[in-house]
């Protein structure tokens, strides 16, 4: 199969503007979990990107739970998003939930996000793998590893290698997290697959105090890189609010990340 590592030896580098995900550096992605206006985004990105993050996250389209939640600005969102780039120079990702939409996010995006909920969304997968744009596919959060390298296969098959995996929890009996942050799917999806993996700690734990931890975790693990909700104004924040990090915190994280990356 594509995604195997029988077929290819050599570990997959994805190129984005400016960065690479899967070549020999930790690849820091930080951001809201969703656009709310022009003000909140800038501060965060001129933030994050002070802090050393390397890439912009930030949803415009959300797949929230209940209906009446906030679902997101749309294409306002895209819009700031792609002005948060030019500002401060970082790529950025951010979900399409439906193939309505896809190529409009692809327009204003340099890494587009599969959520774990449309994880086996076959016809979202082969849209995603006709546009040969590079694709963050999130686990499904009752996923298996064999299910979710099938979901990137869909991609690949299309011939689209530009494939970023994202570990982000699975569901289990334990409820006091989010989700139960499934490190060991790492090092197992690096000896199966030459994709890069980079880790969610934010949607894999739901709680910002364990977020650290499980960053360190993650990164001595193998991750190519993190995804990692921050929020200027956590309490305020339209979604996610308790797991987003404040500015001082992610400090604290990247300090420490960095320097298990350099001895791993
Ligand atoms: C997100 O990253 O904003 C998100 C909704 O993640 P997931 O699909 O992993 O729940
Ligand atoms: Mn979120």
């Amino acid at each position: 199969k594509l995604a195997s590592r029988d077929f290819h030896p050599k570990d997959t580098v994805v190129e984005l503007d400016g960065v690479t995900i899967g070549n020999g550096s930790l690849v820091m992605m930080a951001g809201p979990c969703a656009v709310e206006s022009e003000d909140q985004l800038m501060d965060i990105a001129l933030n994050v990107r002070q802090l050393g993050a390397r890439m912009l996250r930030g949803g415009a389209f959300k797949p929230r739970t209940s209906p009446y939640s906030f679902q997101g600005m749309g294409e306002e969102g895209l819009k700031l998003l792609k002005k948060a780039k030019e500002v401060t120079g970082m790529p950025v990702v951010s979900e399409a939930m439906d193939q309505e939409n896809f190529d409009m996010v692809a327009e204003y995006v340099d890494l587009i996000q599969i959520g774990a909920r449309n994880m086996q969304n076959f016809a979202l997968l082969k849209q995603a793998g006709k546009s040969g744009k590079p694709i963050l596919l999130k686990r499904g959060m009752s996923a298996t590893v064999e299910e979710f390298l099938m979901s990137a296969e869909y991609v690949l098959a299309q011939g689209n290698p530009n494939v970023v995996l994202c570990e982000r929890g699975i569901r289990t009996f334990e409820t006091y997290t989010r989700n139960t942050l499934d490190l060991s799917a790492v090092p197992v999806i690096k000896e199966l697959s030459h994709l890069p993996v980079v880790v969610d700690p934010s949607h894999g734990t739901g709680k910002w105090t364990l977020v650290e931890p499980m960053s360190k975790a993650a990164v001595a693990v193998g991750a190519d890189g993190l995804i990692v909700e921050v929020h200027n104004q956590p309490e305020e924040a339209l979604s996610d609010g308790s797991q987003s990090l404040k500015y001082d915190n992610f400090q604290r994280l990247m300090d420490t990340v960095q320097k298990i990356y350099a001895v791993r």
